[in-house]
């Protein structure tokens, strides 16, 4: 540790620009009562949901996140079932280790193929109109985890039991299912510098997509309650041109700047998580505890000064974040990646509508001024999509037109090795050609 002093002050100040009260739970209050937060082993942060609750019958558990939701939407939506069977659907996850991701699809997909009439209770040996209930849930875990009867083919994923029952069972599949367990939220027709995201990305780029959909969240909370959160338009403003790069990446109607805010997103993601910095409190975008609500870009960076002794600013340690960012573009070229066919999105971001988003369920993004826009029933442009494409390629250091990267950028990251490699199988720029 080179400057532990340094260190333990920036964790002070990392704890008081994140303190903040409690995000509302999302259980009725009278069943599932909050009781505290419950922070994992030594941090002190106010994660983003992370808490501790009792239920009507006394249980006291924890619960985080998506994992909360694994079942909730059936429950709350079947009367009189209490919300404390969603508390324990993802309980019986957890311990059955199944993935809630992958438990909420399967769930969606059943239902969906139950209402178009294409699988019966025959067929899978569940009461689905029982969906909803504790039982529904424990004999549907239980056939996945004991890979018995119609579990046995559930158990393999979505995806594959789309390969194995053929298309029917596919078009019942909702956008959700990406072939990632989940992954489609945030899709780039409400935000769209995602659509990089998604994009360049071999996995659901999930630690990404949360310094939109956060920032957002805390604006809708605001528009629906201004003591709930302390991102006004403005705020918002600051904030994105801050940790986005430039003035109009806050402008979530328009394509301009995005293609910046999606480099800039990718190079500090990398970075924080080679950092080891969770990224349920990280970044510190907003805080209750400024003058101008707007977080510390630069607290990243000072935690690794303190930490190594080698003196980074913020766009230092970006740099850090771009090299692991080539490299793993080198990687998967090596792999048989191409940029063309596999740069790309899924199909529905450019003709199905988005109607909902988790944390914005209208929609609605900051306009000029207090104007409030909503893209409810938008689809992303396929043109607005290649050009944002174009330009995040050029912004890179990429050939813009093949998406390849070149010699000169590859060398000025310290990655001269790789380029060799790609040479071998003609996955470099070659200006000549
Ligand atoms: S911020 Fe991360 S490490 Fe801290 S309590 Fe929340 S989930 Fe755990």
């Amino acid at each position: 540790m080179a400057n532990p002093e340094e260190l333990k002050r920036l964790n002070k100040l990392a704890v008081q620009l994140n303190k903040r009260d409690p995000l509302m739970a999302p259980y009725p209050e009278e069943q599932v009562r909050r009781t505290g937060k419950s922070s994992c082993y030594q941090c002190g942060l106010d994660c983003k949901y992370r808490n501790a609750f009792r239920t009507e019958s006394g249980k006291d558990v924890v619960r985080k996140c998506q994992a909360m939701f694994v079942y909730f939407p059936w429950v709350m939506g079947r009367p009189g079932e209490s919300a404390e069977t969603a508390v324990d659907a993802t309980g019986i996850c957890n311990d059955l280790s199944i993935c809630t991701m992958e438990m909420y699809n399967i769930i969606q997909w059943l239902d969906a193929c139950y209402k178009a009439g294409y699988l019966t209770d025959k067929e899978t040996g569940l009461e689905i109109a029982k969906l909803g209930t504790r039982p529904f849930f424990e004999s549907l875990a239980n056939m996945i985890a004991r890979r018995e009867g119609f579990g046995d083919i559930l158990a393999a994923g979505l995806l594959r039991v789309g390969e194995k029952l053929g298309s029917e069972a596919r078009s019942h599949f909702a956008n959700e299912v990406s072939g990632v367990g989940d992954g489609a939220n945030y899709s780039a027709r409400e935000y769209l510098m995602n659509g990089l995201l998604y994009a360049l990305e071999p996995r659901q780029p999930i630690a990404m997509l949360h310094e939109i959909s956060w920032l957002t969240g805390l604006w809708v909370m605001h528009q629906s309650n201004p003591e709930s959160s302390p991102v006004t338009s403005a705020v918002f403003r600051a904030v994105a041109a801050k940790f986005w790069g430039n003035e109009q990446a806050w402008d979530l109607n328009t394509h301009a700047g995005k293609a910046e805010a999606a480099a800039k997103i990718i190079d500090r993601t990398y970075a924080k998580d080679s950092l080891l910095l969770c990224d349920s409190a990280w970044p510190i975008m907003v805080s209750w505890n400024t003058p101008d609500h707007v977080g510390d870009a630069t607290l990243e960076s000072r935690i690794y000064s303190a930490v190594t002794g080698r003196k980074t600013d913020e766009a230092g340690l970006h740099q850090y974040g771009e090299r692991i960012f080539n490299l793993q573009r080198g990687v998967l070229l090596r792999e048989g990646r191409r940029p063309k066919t596999d740069d790309v999105l899924k199909e529905f971001n450019f003709t199905d509508p988005v109607e909902t988003v988790f944390m914005n369920p209208d929609v609605i993004v900051p306009g000029p001024g207090e104007e409030v826009v909503s893209r409810k029933g938008k689809t992303l442009d396929r043109d607005v999509f290649e050009t944002m494409r174009k330009e995040f390629y050029a912004l890179r250091g990429w050939d813009a037109e093949s998406g390849l990267q070149k010699a000169e950028t590859l060398e000025g990251l310290g990655l001269a090795d790789l380029v060799q490699d790609l040479k071998k199988i003609d996955m470099i720029f070659d200006a000549t050609c």
